[in-house]
């Protein structure tokens, strides 16, 4: 018998660099497959998937900002890349054979769907993947907030947050051998430590809604079903 996920709905936030890879800009189509193929075991599963990806491989509002440019122009350029990304990501899906719809919080007629709960909603149920881009439609917000927010919305299980890393570390694990991997973490500790996970406006409305955040290495093939499957890779933060 097929083992049986721990978990109903996700929503899934990957960083906009991890679809990077090593080419420093843009999207890397080799990665991109790779992540489709992970989504296409969790809906296989029966686990309903709700996915935000952020932007910061293309524009990032407040590197154009510091650049010169205007914030808001800016950050409307990072939301339109974050729909960049969702085609890509909505393309990789289909080639894989895993339906998928894109839907932005900035009405893109012709390209994607606009933002619609209710239709998100009912699309998860049906075993589709629901991509939400364009963030929150903002400007002074980031990609953190949305999958926060989103999942919210959805009622998700939890947020499962994609890093470089295997989770939240005592210190950079990168530049300290000896920095501790945590597996459970509250929220006040977080705040207490100063532990560095989402930005706080993205961490404290999952706080503020009892929303679980899973903090999980995206760059290991196969954590992402572990730990739907019950693994306990990662660092969750809940109450
Ligand atoms: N952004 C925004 N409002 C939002 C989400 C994103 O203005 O609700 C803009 C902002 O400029 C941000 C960019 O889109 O820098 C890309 O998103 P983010 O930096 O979160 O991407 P990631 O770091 O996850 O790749």
């Amino acid at each position: 018998t097929n083992p049986k996920p721990s978990y109903r709905r996700i929503l899934l936030k990957l960083s906009g660099e991890a679809l990077m890879g090593d080419e420093g800009f843009g999207i890397d189509p080799k990665i991109l497959d790779r992540m489709a193929h992970e989504i296409k075991e969790l809906i296989e599963m029966g686990v309903q998937v709700g996915l935000v990806i952020g932007g910061g491989n293309l524009f990032r509002g407040k590197g154009l900002a510091e650049a010169g440019m205007n914030r808001v122009v800016g950050d409307q350029m990072g939301m339109l890349a974050t729909v960049m990304n969702g085609l890509a990501m909505r393309d990789a899906l289909h080639r894989a054979f895993v339906n998928a719809r894109l839907m932005s919080a900035i009405d893109l007629t012709g390209v994607c769907d606009s933002y619609n709960w209710a239709e998100a909603i009912s699309l998860l149920k049906s075993g589709r993947v629901v991509i939400f881009s364009a963030g929150t439609g903002n400007p002074f917000f980031t990609t953190d907030s949305a999958a926060c927010l989103r999942g919210i919305e959805i009622e998700a299980d939890a947020v499962f947050k994609g890093t470089k890393v295997d989770g939240i570390y005592s210190d950079d694990p990168v530049t300290n051998p000896d920095a501790e991997l945590y597996s459970k973490l509250s929220y006040s500790e977080i705040l207490d430590k100063e532990l560095k996970v989402m930005d706080l406006a993205a961490f404290t409305l999952a706080r503020d809604h009892s929303m679980p955040i899973r903090v999980f290495n995206m760059n290991r093939e196969g954590a992402l079903k572990s730990i739907i499957l019950g693994g306990s890779e990662g660092t969750v933060i809940d109450h």
